[in-house]
């Protein structure tokens, strides 16, 4: 039966291991300390420091004598390993008693001989040795394993990194060469060595002048023995190395990059068709002069009907007229100037001068270009152009180009077909410019207001709708008519935040009004033939929740003429999701007609010039072929701009009940107009379009009963002072 252990043999064990933990880990620390001198002092001291802690605690068994003893020889077979010298006997020590403390001097001794041997093979770099194999005895052992284990991995990581960039230093196209501070080569790779070859291993035939450049890119061109000519590109940068600095030059050859670079910049500078330059090469001629400071003059020209060739003889044809045209051209001017093609019908010419007679020069080219031009299918032509011309400084803002372009819109006016940047055209021009900037402001400061005028019938003597007209109330208290800004929005692309703006407000106004009215919509050319302008009008509806039907939008001849092809598809896709178009200003243009036939247009509605002539025997009658014909397709007409009770009179004679005009209702501020309508009963323009087919006579009678009793909607008409327009 084994004794419990005594309370004292508990507290030896419970201090006796960490005791000599302890006095390992000083041990430990010793070898650190006295590393590079004698570790084995240290060693050898933490033993015995060992030794007396764990006497101490074994307590009685052995007297102080025995300690004192043991620890002398202990010292002494240290100096002994040491020293080599054989330590003589000491006769107060009890081998006996010493014979474990012996062993554990031996494991010190074999731990430092293998621990002394993998630092050696570690500072000889001998990493592949087997004594670091070894494992790694003592309580340090694990901790010296894995310094080893992580020395190794580091090497390995290092030897793999140094083969990866050697790798690339000779898979890499460039020369690079390393050379320290007394020009000697350190280090190149692959290609550095060919291309040093090439001039017998010499750096200074290689690059000459190496030795000279400068931190950065350098180009140098030279001339090779069969006569060519190459471009070599040298970087050169600086290096701190260990060994002090380097220089690190890396070069190619650049000649061909350079070349298909050159290329590729004419390609892009260059008109196909013509070989000029093109609307690039033009600015980049500009940008040439301006570097230089000096003046220029600029004459912009644009041929008229350029389209009609392309479309009588084909494209082909058409080419050739450019080519022709582009031929007269570069003979009139100097080889100094430059001639581009900048769009399908438009010329550039950018004369390097000053005092040059560019007026007169201009017409002689437009007498040039007018010159007959023989086809290759046997037709002669003759083309007619204008020119608009600015002279002056270069600047670098493209100043000259933009003054010829304006001053060639004002040719256009001009019966000459000439017309130069003259103190007066700036004048126009400052003033425009005026206008668009305080444009753009009224956009960003919400200065538009919307007016609007009842469309009434005058048979039932009924309000059917509004049309919206667009007011500017200018911050200087004036209220603008569109007539005297619309013009300039759409020369920008101002117009289509404008359009956008009206529509919105205008869908946002239904929204809040009595569901029977339709509000008719003027647009802007530019949005009309827009694909985006149906989706804004049907995502602005749906955000209101506003039905379809509710909206009309006028196009006019102008907007039809201008983009016909994208008005059409515009007028398809408003008529795919329910909103009706029509035809604004019906009988002013002589193409009225042609267009009506091609536009998928619900109503038309006739100009007040034609209006205005009902009651002569002329304009009578082509009001009545206007309604018959209207008749026939089943679409609505509404006359504009009836001012008189005549008219009024006339147009109901003929069946026209649906009316608009200052004697039904001056424009009124939208608002105020819908609050004054409230009472009214209203019906849609299509209820209206279905009595369409009412007889004559029964129009006739009814236009008798509107007549006499005045303006059909008289509460609207009688809107206190508005005025017709903005500058009234
Ligand atoms: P429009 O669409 O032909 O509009 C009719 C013009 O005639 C309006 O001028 C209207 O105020 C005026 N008017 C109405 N009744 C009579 C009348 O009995 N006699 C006379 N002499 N004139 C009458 P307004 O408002 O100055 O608009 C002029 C043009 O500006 C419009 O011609 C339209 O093409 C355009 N416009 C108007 N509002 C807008 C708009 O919101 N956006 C766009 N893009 N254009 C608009
Ligand atoms: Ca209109």
């Amino acid at each position: 039966m084994t004794r419990p252990f005594t309370l004292q043999q508990r507290l030896r064990t419970v201090i006796l291991v960490p005791a000599v933990a302890g006095a390992l880990a000083l041990g430990g620390l010793a070898i650190v300390q006295f590393g590079d001198g004698s570790p084995l002092i240290g060693i050898l001291a933490a033993a015995a420091a060992a030794v007396l802690v764990t006497l101490g605690f074994l307590g009685a068994s052995r007297t102080t004598q025995d300690v004192q003893a043991a620890l002398e020889d202990t010292i002494a077979r240290g100096r002994a390993i040491e020293t080599g010298v054989a330590p003589s006997p000491s006769p107060a020590a009890n081998m006996e008693d010493l014979r474990p403390l012996n062993a554990v001097l031996e494991d010190i001794h074999e731990q430092h001989r293998v621990v002394r041997a993998q630092s050696e093979a570690i500072a000889a770099g001998a990493l592949d040795s087997p004594i670091l194999d070894t494992p790694t005895p003592g309580p340090f052992g694990p901790a010296i394993r894995g310094s080893i284990d992580g020395l190794r991995s580091t090497t390995d990581q290092l030897r793999d990194a140094e083969a990866v960039k050697a790798s690339i230093m000779d898979h890499v196209s460039d020369a690079i060469v390393v050379v320290d501070a007394n020009d000697e080569i350190v280090a190149s790779n692959a290609v550095a060595k060919v291309a040093l070859d090439l001039f017998g291993g010499s750096m200074d035939d290689a690059i000459p002048g190496w030795k000279d450049l400068t931190i950065g890119e350098h180009d140098f061109s030279r001339t090779l023995t069969d006569g060519s000519l190459t471009l070599t590109q040298v970087s050169t940068s600086r290096m701190m190395t260990s060994s002090g600095a380097v220089t690190m030059l890396c070069w190619r050859d650049v000649s061909g990059e350079r070349a298909v670079q050159a290329q590729v910049a004419h390609v892009a500078r260059t008109d196909i068709v013509t070989g000029l330059p093109n609307r690039q090469g033009v600015l980049a001629a500009h940008d040439r002069l301006h570097d230089l400071s000096r003046s220029a003059s600029v004459i912009h020209i644009d041929l008229a009907d350029f389209s009609q060739i392309n479309q009588r003889h084909g494209f082909k044809e058409g080419d050739r007229v450019l080519q022709t045209i582009s031929k007269r051209l570069t003979e009139v001017i100097r080889t100094s100037d430059t001639v581009a093609r900048v769009s399908g019908d438009e010329f550039i010419l950018l004369l390097e001068s000053q005092g040059d007679n560019v007026d007169g020069l201009a017409r002689r080219i437009l007498d040039r270009i007018a010159e007959p031009i023989e086809l290759e299918n046997g037709a002669t032509i003759s083309l007619a152009a204008h020119a608009g011309w600015s002279t002056g400084e270069v600047d670098g803002e493209y100043e000259l180009l933009r003054r010829a372009n304006y001053a060639l819109a004002e040719a256009k006016d001009d019966p000459d077909s000439v017309s130069s940047y003259s103190a007066e055209v700036a004048q126009r021009d400052e003033n425009r410019r005026e206008w668009e900037q305080q444009l753009r402001r009224a956009i960003a400061n919400d200065e538009f207001v919307l007016y609007a005028q009842p469309i009434v019938d005058i048979f039932e003597r009924r309000v059917l709708g509004v049309e919206v007209f667009l007011r500017w109330q200018h911050p200087s208290g004036r209220l603008i008519s569109p007539g005297d800004f619309i013009a300039i929005a759409e020369e920008s692309e101002l117009i289509v935040d404008i359009d956008r703006w009206v529509i919105a407000k205008t869908i946002e106004q239904a929204a809040a009004s009595d569901p029977s009215i339709v509000f008719s919509l003027n647009v802007s050319t530019r949005f009309m033939a827009s694909p985006l302008m149906t989706k804004f009008v049907t995502t602005t509806l749906a955000t209101h929740g506003v039905p379809a039907g509710r909206i009309q939008i006028d196009v006019t001849e102008t907007n039809v003429a201008a983009d016909v092809r994208g008005v059409i598809e515009s007028i398809r896709s408003l008529n795919e999701v329910g909103i009706k178009v029509a035809l604004d200003d019906f009988g002013t243009g002589y193409s009225s007609l042609a267009h009506l036939l091609k536009l998928a247009v619900s109503t038309i509605k006739i100009d007040r010039r034609m209006v205005s002539m009902v009651n002569e025997p002329e304009g009578r009658g082509v009001v009545a072929a206007i309604l018959a014909f209207a008749k026939k397709r089943k679409l609505t007409v509404v006359a504009e701009g009836v001012e008189s009770e005549e008219e009024v009179a006339a147009l109901a004679d003929l069946g026209c009940r649906f009316q608009q005009g200052y004697y039904h209702g001056h424009p009124a501020d939208l608002v105020e107009m819908l609050d004054s309508l409230d009472s009214i009963p209203f019906q849609t323009l299509d209820e209206g379009a279905d009595d369409d087919e009412d007889d004559a006579d029964g129009a006739a009678a009814a236009t008798a009963a509107a007549a006499a009793s005045g303006p059909a909607s008289a509460s609207v008409a009688e809107q206190p002072g508005t005025p017709a327009t903005a500058s009234a």
